[in-house]
């Protein structure tokens, strides 16, 4: 296997992370950021059971124009403020070329989604920036598409990326996505580049989360990325998949005898 790219995340006033090294590295946080009493929970829940990295959407790509499509701006403010009090590096989606800018100032890493894997303008944006990019593969993407997408943002001036599996679309019905934990294995022979893996997305089930997170870090995975909501029955988006910080907390302890270290 190619000598593995270590990605920092972090610093700027919170503690750094290293992604790619021997630790496995723990995102998590909601699907999206809904309000300031939401994220600040989620955020010092997954903190004190194992997380190092928070996520949330402030910009969501949502199938239905109709359904909640993020608190854009505030989000964005919500997440820089719950980052300083809470001492947690933050990534989170940014959908729009034009919003690269705005989101690299509030967070610590652009998380480029599913949906625009191959959205090269957006890529190409990312690229310029100085902050690491989490690049999920496209639903329907294969690998090596996938790795193509993270040449664009490799080409255009930025090192640091790390991509992450989150399922792709075949004819089972029975989970939202199809896990590709075999990616896993074919990611790390084809390239130096960190990968991660979100079973939330990936099973669309909170019930097969942890399951899934483990065998994640059997395959080798680099981290996790889960989706945590301090009530997901009320959650705007995602509810069916989002873990209790309760069954996060559980979860995380079921990888330590897996992960090497976590
Ligand atoms: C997400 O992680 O918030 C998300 C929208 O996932 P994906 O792009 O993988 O569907
Ligand atoms: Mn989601």
């Amino acid at each position: 296997r190619p000598e593995p790219s270590l990605v920092e995340v972090g610093g700027d006033g919170v503690p750094p992370v290293v992604v790619g090294g021997s630790r496995v590295v723990v995102v998590a946080g909601p699907c999206a950021v809904e309000s300031e009493r939401q994220i600040d929970e989620v955020a010092r829940a997954v903190k004190e059971s194992g997380a190092s990295i928070l996520r949330a959407g402030a910009y969501k790509p949502r199938t239905s124009p109709y359904s909640f499509q993020g608190l854009e701006r505030e989000g964005l403010e919500l997440l820089a403020e719950v980052r300083r009090r809470v001492q947690i590096p933050v990534v989170t989606e940014v959908l729009n070329p034009r919003d690269v800018e705005v989101v690299a100032e509030h967070a610590d890493m652009l998380q480029i989604g599913a949906r625009n894997m191959q959205n090269f303008a957006l890529l190409r944006e990312v690229g310029r920036s100085d902050r690491p990019v989490l690049l999920k593969r496209g639903m329907a993407a294969t690998v090596e598409e996938w790795l193509m997408a993270a040449e664009y943002v490799l080409s255009a001036g930025n090192s640091r990326v790390v991509l992450c599996e989150r399922g792709i679309r075949t004819f089972e019905t029975a989970t939202r996505n199809t896990l590709d934990l075999s990616a896993v294995a074919v990611v790390h022979e084809l390239s130096h580049l960190p990968v991660l893996v979100d079973p939330s997305h990936g099973t669309g089930r909170a019930a097969y989360v942890a399951p899934m997170a483990r065998a994640a870090v059997a395959a080798g995975a680099d981290g996790i990325m889960v989706e945590v909501h301090p009530s997901p029955d009320e959650a705007l988006s995602d509810g069916p998949q989002q873990l209790t910080p309760e069954a996060f907390a559980q979860m995380v302890e079921s990888l330590r005898p897996i992960a090497a270290a976590l």
